[in-house]
């Protein structure tokens, strides 16, 4: 299997390139707009078509390549169906298989961060998004985020997974790559709540500003734009 886990430094975002080597097509999760030259560079080297973009969900804090890698590559541009995004193609519900070459992905909806957010299950991985982070989970405070919604998906979808899957988020401030569902259940802080009520409390006050790009990226990423 090809896997490639790409960060943006600017807005903290990972970036995951997926294809199962066998098969020449390949999907990307959470471009970022201005990193599409690299993505493309790393595509034509591996030999690979990008026929599949998706994103977790609508970013605030970065614009998204969606709209730029469709443009380069014709590839099929795929998000959840509760999104209000205008540039999908295809939009996805709970439990729906995305398909490349020999690689399956399961969607899974998990509301909360904001009310189109999806993970998806590969194999022996997960990519949550901003559901789940690395000792973290993501804000819910804007975007029809809901911290009880985001506790249902952490504690009855996420959490419900084997403790060996890994998690690979879609952004990390720290410098960490990826954890495991065992390793979040255990460490992180965010986690150690012993009701819906309690983890909203902590959310609800964290008092956190906005990210830097929201009034643009928001308004870019609904209307999906391009370099
Ligand atoms: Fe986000």
């Amino acid at each position: 299997m090809i896997f490639k886990q790409l960060f943006d430094s600017v807005s903290s975002t990972y970036t995951y390139v997926i294809s199962s080597g066998i098969g020449r097509e390949a999907l990307i999760i959470d471009p970022v707009l201005e990193k599409t030259d690299d993505y493309i560079k790393i595509l034509t080297e591996l030999d690979l078509k990008l026929v599949k973009v998706i994103d977790t969900h609508l970013h605030a804090d970065h614009i998204s390549g969606l709209r730029e890698l469709q443009k380069r590559t014709k590839c099929l541009i795929i998000m959840g169906e509760q999104t209000k995004s205008e540039v999908v193609n295809l939009k996805i519900k709970d439990n729906e298989k995305v398909k490349i070459d020999k690689i399956e992905l399961k969607s899974l909806y998990t509301p909360g961060h904001t009310d189109d957010s999806y993970s998806f299950l590969m194999n022996d991985r997960v990519f949550t998004g901003d559901t789940l982070l690395i000792k973290g989970t993501g804000r819910t405070d804007f975007q029809n985020g809901n911290p009880y919604d985001q506790y249902n998906s952490l504690f009855n979808r996420l959490l419900k997974l084997d403790d060996q899957i890994l998690i690979f988020p879609a952004h990390d401030y720290k410098g960490e790559k990826f954890s495991s569902i065992g390793e979040e259940k255990k460490s992180n802080p965010r986690l150690q709540v012993n009701s819906a009520k309690e983890y909203a409390q902590i959310m609800n006050n964290l008092n956190l500003d906005s990210p830097k790009q929201m009034d643009v990226a928001i308004p870019a990423n609904l209307k999906g734009m391009t370099c």
